[in-house]
C-alpha cells in the first residue's frame, strides 16, 4: 500500500512496481475517474465530491475495492494507490482482507513537504484526448507547449490541480489521511521513504523496504 499526500509520486512509483512485481495495481483515483466517465450511478456520487475537491465517501468507495481484491487476479498480491484514505476505510480494509484470509504486507509512505506538493501539482498538465498523458511545465515539459506529445491533445489543468483545490486535498489530507501514519505505524509495516528524492531513487528505496519485508516473511519473523 502506497500512503502520501497529492503530489507525492504515488501514481509514478504504483507504475513502476507494478511492473517490476507484475501485480495488479488499484489506484482508486482512476477507478473512480473511470466510473466517472462510464456515468455509473456510483460515478455521478463521486463526480460531485470530486469536482469540489473532496474525498469521495467511505461506502461509495469499498465496494469497488472489495471487489477488485476479491477478483483472481490479486490472488498473488495487489499494489494500492489512494486507498485507504482515512481511518475508517483502514479499518473497513482489515475487516475486509481478515475475511479473505489476506493480510496486509507493508504501507509505503512517500513523504513529501506541503510547499514540494504546491509546486509540483500546480505545473501538472493533463491530455484532454488521454487522462494518462501527464506533464508537467517545469520537470516534464510536453516538446510543443499545450500540446501532448503522443496525440497532439490538448493539455489542461485538471480540477483537481487547480490552486484552490490543491489547498482543499491538503488539508483533507491532514485531517484524515495522516492519522492513517500512526495507523499503521502502530501494526508495525509502517516504511518511510524520501519523496524529495528523485523518481528512480524513490524506487529503489521502495525494492529495498519490500525485499528487507520478504526476507522477514520467509524467515517467519
Ligand atoms: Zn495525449
Amino acid at each position: 500500500m502506497l500512503l502520501g499526500p497529492p503530489g507525492s509520486g504515488k501514481g509514478t512509483q504504483g507504475e513502476r512496481l507494478q511492473e517490476d512485481f507484475r501485480l495488479p495495481y488499484y489506484a482508486t483515483g482512476d477507478i473512480l475517474r473511470a466510473a466517472v466517465k462510464e456515468g455509473t450511478d456510483v460515478g455521478k456520487q463521486a463526480k460531485e465530491f470530486m469536482d469540489r475537491g473532496d474525498l469521495v465517501p467511505d461506502e461509495v468507495i469499498i465496494g469497488v475495492i472489495a471487489e477488485r481484491l476479491q477478483g483472481e487476479e490479486a490472488s498473488d498480491g495487489f499494489i494500492l494507490d489512494g486507498f485507504p484514505r482515512t481511518v475508517p476505510q483502514a479499518e473497513a480494509l482489515d475487516t475486509k482482507m481478515t475475511e479473505l484470509g489476506r493480510e496486509l504486507t507493508a504501507a509505503i509512505l512517500i513523504d513529501v513537504t506541503e510547499d514540494e506538493v504546491v509546486h509540483r501539482l500546480g505545473g501538472r498538465r493533463t491530455c484532454e484526448k488521454n487522462p494518462s498523458h501527464i506533464y508537467h511545465v517545469e520537470f516534464d515539459p510536453p516538446k510543443e507547449e499545450g500540446a501532448c506529445d503522443i496525440d497532439g491533445g490538448k493539455l489542461i489543468v485538471r480540477d483537481d490541480d487547480k490552486p484552490d483545490v490543491i489547498k482543499n486535498r491538503l488539508a483533507q489530507y491532514r485531517e484524515k489521511t495522516e492519522p492513517l501514519i500512526d495507523y499503521y505505524d502502530d501494526r508495525g509495516i509502517l516504511n518511510r521513504v524520501n519523496g524529495a528524492q528523485s523518481p528512480d531513487e524513490v524506487e529503489e528505496s521502495i525494492h529495498g523496504i519490500l525485499a528487507t519485508v520478504r526476507r522477514e516473511e520467509e524467515e517467519g519473523m
